[in-house]
């Protein structure tokens, strides 16, 4: 007797392939089984998604057997079914990608006795449990931390954790977590952070807190692991063994078959939507989840149900709008631990650059500033969104500039090795030594990035000496400093010891670090986000200048001292005045109220068409032809979805291919998802069109982080 089953694989992009295949199998096997199975010449990993009478409407020349299951390993849950089936259907994507991306790769090329072998080692390594847990040491609560999660306890919805910097929201989530865990020993806790590297800090306070529950019982799960590491903790997360998983975007999508509770720290980080394939926002499925998972547990009793908490000092303004209209209930920690010691939020000075000398790096006053602090022994952080030494190198003489070849955009001069590199597509040359065009030998930086800016802090400084009569020592972290593996972590040591007294860097030295000595925090050009395209950048700008305020007078004894410099031509833009007040609210409100006045997210619904080919014309010419078919068909719930004119992405041509976006937008949702379910298989079909045949591919974006 045979058994037909339909099983999900991983179809090539652009197959008409969307849903589950029917095969065929001689034995009985369960929904959420993973198997292999033959597809075209290959043998794929594939999931069983669902049991069938018949052979549906293959012929028997169609019919293909189930190559073997991967026994050893748990069926997966109907919840992370439910959740794949979701997010592909909400972001647009085939259902095998999807399923099959959120399974660690590892598991796609092992064949049986591979698995059986790292099953086998996986099983010996949790039985290994060693040494009597130790009671960790837990600060004791402040009294805001104790109500948030009182009122966390109670709440029924969704909760927004919105706590100052400093007010302590990490021990908030280790607290709700523990609560979780000692009621149940089934259960399991994913804490989310948008980038692991950078808070090397809350792994091992995680591996404290929770050594209790056993060696294995605390994995990691990022993009950051080799493959063996990444199978190894999703093994443990499928099985049980993990309790809690600390993890980056991803780890929404992992297997958690005891999923209790999800906390989404940082919840305002752009990093949480993926920028390719399925561009899911793992904030946004942190809640669905969170809701599929109580829905379904067998009892709708309190210690099944799974809870999350998002948290943030400057949250999104989709989660802050969810909190006025009630659907998030908010827990509000305004003040920095230990307030009443006098951890004040750092006083927050605009220096207006049109007043100070022409072209100076660090205005007068903002240099005096810092000079005090080295004389106190104190450290300051000076930030610049922007690596390499310079964005540009110029002729002069001609006008040449360092276009990349490739792409829309300059490439950058990096004078350590003196290359220009192109951000974008990677394309590197040794700086040439004269211009390519006229051949002057006088080409020339123009503008500045945190290479040059380490440069110049040096120089301004060098007069300067520490306390001890040594000389000043100045750092750089960025992308380019932390390159090569724990080059991060020694950098960070080297701030957190006291050797740094001036750190310079991009955007990764202003979240979430601890640091404890830092009393003076300096952005020195951010003027380029306040007046960008994207209506999303004064949103982005004003978290960032938050966050980085945060890494300002941490400490109680020196708060009274601290500030946060900006230096700015625009001293009077109301999103610098809401920064001196750390107004959140305040801007928020704003920005929501234009926001509503001009019809876009939060009040609206978008999603981006895009298009890539070889000219500018057939991206947008496939585009039109696209938007031209909806109209065409009257598709359902077109009627209220509008579409903008196709235009070119904000970087148009990269690696060589030209790129286009048109822009999706609607008052309702369901409008919106209707619509593209509907549109998307007509898309397939346009580019059968000869006019439209070279278009190289296209996608939908839903929910958009940047226009
Ligand atoms: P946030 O994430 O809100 O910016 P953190 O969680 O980093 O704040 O906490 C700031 C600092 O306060 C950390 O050094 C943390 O160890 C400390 N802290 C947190 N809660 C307490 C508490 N209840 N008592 C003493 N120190 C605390
Ligand atoms: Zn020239
Ligand atoms: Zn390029």
């Amino acid at each position: 007797m045979s058994f037909w089953l339909d099983i999900v694989v991983a179809a090539p992009a652009h197959s008409s392939i969307t849903g589950p295949l029917t095969y065929e199998s001689e034995s009985a096997l369960s929904p959420g089984q993973l198997v292999r199975v033959p597809l075209g010449r290959r043998e794929v990993l594939g999931v069983v998604w669902a049991e069938r009478d018949d052979a549906g409407a293959l012929t028997a020349a169609q019919r293909k057997s189930v190559a073997g299951a991967l026994e050893g390993i748990e069926p997966l849950s109907p919840n992370w079914r439910s959740l794949i089936g979701f997010t592909a259907s909400y972001y647009q994507r085939a259902l095998g990608e999807v399923a099959l991306a959120a399974l660690p790769p590892q598991l796609r090329e092992l064949d049986a006795s591979g698995l059986t072998r790292r099953l086998k080692r996986h099983a010996k390594a949790s039985h290994s449990r060693t040494t009597a847990p130790t009671e960790a040491a837990r600060p004791v609560l402040s009294e805001q931390q104790a109500q948030a999660l009182r009122a966390f306890e109670s709440a029924d919805r969704p909760a927004l954790l919105y706590g100052a910097t400093g007010s302590g929201k990490t021990e908030v989530y280790l607290r709700a977590a523990e609560e979780v865990l000692k009621n149940d020993a089934q259960a399991q806790v994913l804490i989310m952070v948008p980038e692991i590297n950078l808070t090397p800090q809350l792994q091992s306070r995680l591996h404290d807190r929770f050594a209790a529950l056993g060696d294995g019982a605390v994995v990691a799960l990022h993009s950051g692991l080799t493959p063996a590491q990444r199978l190894k903790g999703w093994l443990a997360a499928h099985t049980g063994q993990a309790r809690v998983v600390l993890g980056t975007r991803m780890a929404v999508l992992a297997s958690l078959p005891g999923l209790r509770l999800i906390v989404v720290d940082e919840e305002h980080d752009p990093s949480y939507k993926q920028q390719e394939g399925a561009r899911y926002s793992a904030r946004d499925l942190a809640i669905y989840r969170a809701h599929l998972e109580s829905r379904s547990s067998n009892a709708r009793s309190e210690a099944t149900r799974c809870r999350v908490m998002l948290g943030s000092a400057t949250p999104s303004l989709e989660s802050w709008q969810a909190c006025l209209s009630g659907r998030y209930q908010r827990l509000d920690m305004p003040l920095r631990v230990g307030a009443s010691l006098g951890a004040a939020k750092p006083e927050v000075r605009l220096i207006d650059m049109a007043q100070q000398p022409r072209g100076a790096v660090l205005a007068p006053p903002l240099l005096a500033a810092l000079a005090e602090r080295i004389a106190r022994g104190e450290q300051s952080l000076i930030f610049l969104n922007r690596r390499g030494y310079a964005p540009v190198l110029a002729c002069h003489a001609c006008g040449w500039k360092s276009q990349c070849r490739y792409c829309s955009a300059y490439r950058v001069f990096h004078k350590l090795d003196r290359t220009l590199r192109c951000h974008h597509c990677g394309y590197t040359d040794p700086v040439p030594r004269g211009c390519p065009d006229c051949g002057n030998v006088d080409i020339t930086p123009v503008g500045r990035g945190t290479e040059q800016l380490e440069e110049q802090v040096n120089q301004l400084l060098s007069a300067l000496q520490r306390p001890d009569g040594s000389p000043v020592q100045v750092a750089r972290i960025d992308a380019d400093s932390t390159r090569l593996k724990g080059a991060l972590q020694a950098q960070l040591a080297q701030v957190h010891t006291g050797q740094t007294d001036v750190l310079v860097g991009t955007q990764m030295i202003t979240k979430g670090h601890d640091f404890r000595n830092i009393t003076l925090v300096a952005a020195i050009n951010p003027d380029g986000s306040l007046f960008s395209s994207d209506f999303r950048a004064p949103e982005r700008l004003f978290a960032l200048l938050m966050q980085a305020a945060g890494r300002a007078g941490r400490q109680a004894q020196q708060s009274a001292a601290a500030q946060m410099w900006v230096q700015t031509f625009h001293p009077h833009h109301p999103l610098f005045d809401a920064l001196r007040r750390h107004d959140y609210e305040g801007f928020a409100q704003e920005e929501l109220g234009t926001r509503q006045a001009a019809g876009l997210p939060p009040f609206s619904h978008a999603a981006l068409l895009r298009a890539e080919a070889s000219t500018q014309e057939l991206a947008q010419d496939f585009l039109r032809a696209a938007a031209q078919t909806a109209a065409a068909q009257a598709l359902a719930g077109g009627e209220r979805v509008r579409l903008y004119p196709a235009v070119p992405m904000p970087l148009q041509k990269l690696a060589n291919v030209e790129r286009a976006q048109m822009l999706l937008e609607s008052d309702s949702r369901p409008a919106l998802q209707q619509f593209m379910s509907a549109w998307l298989p007509l898309l397939g079909q346009l580019r059968k069109q000869p006019a439209l045949r070279r278009v190289i591919r296209w996608a939908l974006d839903v929910d958009p982080v940047s226009i």
